[in-house]
């Protein structure tokens, strides 16, 4: 079914084995959440309840939720599930696809790209078009290779914000991301040190390896800046998320461990949406440091009343790791 431009294949026959189904939605795909629900209704004799609460990755599943309203099953749309979280309550994916022109995609690389030799990497909702493309650029004599990734990656040449295992695949001479924003391609340019090519298929437009590299240098110096900032820092909090598939407990603990050895004080702050105002109430940290998505700590570093670190950056921070073998914080 289409729902503006994303292509939904709602598993009909599947959800009709419920009673009760709760919805969730990013927030891309939540202004379609009313005509879904309806559409579920009708082709189903399932209840449906809509997830009203924020939504950022198939690492946030509304389980609790489910369960708070006896549904017996949640919808989970418009990410990819991870293979390796453990889940014991039916869930059901559902991935939103947004159209895409492969065939101009498709000339937007052979026109731009200088090496021959490319890795492909894209997001969910651009995922089923990937082999597509790389068929017409072999048949343009590129050597296309798409990374299989480890096991929270559902999909060869998925990359997730917290993960680009699947960039790191094979002897590609370059990357060529296929999204939107600067995370991704920036995020796998440090992880492989390669030229990298951000290709927008929406605007279709396409930024080249230096564009990328400037990207990388700005990240960078704002993150030794705020690692700067916390060289003298006595008083740590460190943040979990208590969402699924971003919940870290061990690392966590063992931060804490490591800060308290150095005289520090250190506390362990659990929390479902990680949200500087839920945080000020406590007073004032000298330094945050994130075990929950890498994303929050790096997008949202402007929100905080002190300065927020990954565990990647706390080990620079107490010289555990070079300087130059910075990378995004991943998780596996
Ligand atoms: S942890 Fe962050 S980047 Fe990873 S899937 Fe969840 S929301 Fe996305």
């Amino acid at each position: 079914m289409r729902f503006g431009s994303y292509r939904v294949d709602i598993p009909f026959d599947q959800l009709k084995r419920y009673k009760r189904l709760l919805l969730q939605f990013p927030a891309g795909l939540k202004v379609y959440a009313r005509e879904i629900a309806d559409v579920i209704e009708e082709r189903t004799n399932s209840e449906v309840f809509i997830s009203a609460d924020p939504c950022f990755g198939a690492c946030d599943l509304a389980i609790d939720l489910a369960k708070s309203i006896g549904a017996d099953a949640l919808i989970h749309f418009g990410h990819l599930p991870i293979p390796n979280l453990k889940i014991d309550f039916p869930v059901i994916f559902v991935n939103a696809v947004m159209d895409m022109d492969v065939q101009k995609v498709s000339e937007k690389i052979y026109r731009n790209v200088r090496e021959k030799s490319i890795n492909l990497v894209t997001t969910a909702q651009h995922i089923d078009f990937i082999h597509s493309i790389k068929r017409n650029l072999e048949s343009q004599g590129f050597l296309v290779d798409i990374g299989e990734g480890d096991d929270r990656i559902s999909k060869p040449g998925l990359v997730l914000g917290c993960n680009f295992s699947s960039a790191l695949h094979g002897n590609a001479n370059s990357i060529v991301f296929i999204g939107t924003g600067n995370f991704h391609p920036v995020g796998v340019s440090l992880v492989t040190s390669k030229p990298v090519y951000a290709l927008d298929p929406v605007s279709m437009k396409i930024k080249m390896p230096e564009e990328i590299a400037n990207e990388k240098d700005k990240l960078l110096k704002k993150r030794y800046s705020l690692i700067a900032l916390s060289k003298d820092a006595n008083k740590f909090g460190i943040i979990i998320s208590s969402k699924i598939g971003q919940r870290r407990l061990e690392l966590a603990t063992r931060l804490k461990e490591e800060i308290e050895k150095m005289d520090k004080d250190a506390h362990l702050l659990v929390l479902d949406n990680v949200s500087p105002s839920l945080l000020r109430d406590f007073g004032k940290f000298d330094c945050l440091i994130s075990t929950a998505c890498p994303r929050i700590a790096i997008d949202d570093y402007d929100n905080f009343d002190s300065p927020i670190l990954t565990p990647i950056e706390f080990e620079i921070l107490v010289g555990r790791r070079e300087v130059n073998k910075y990378v995004l914080d991943s998780i596996s």
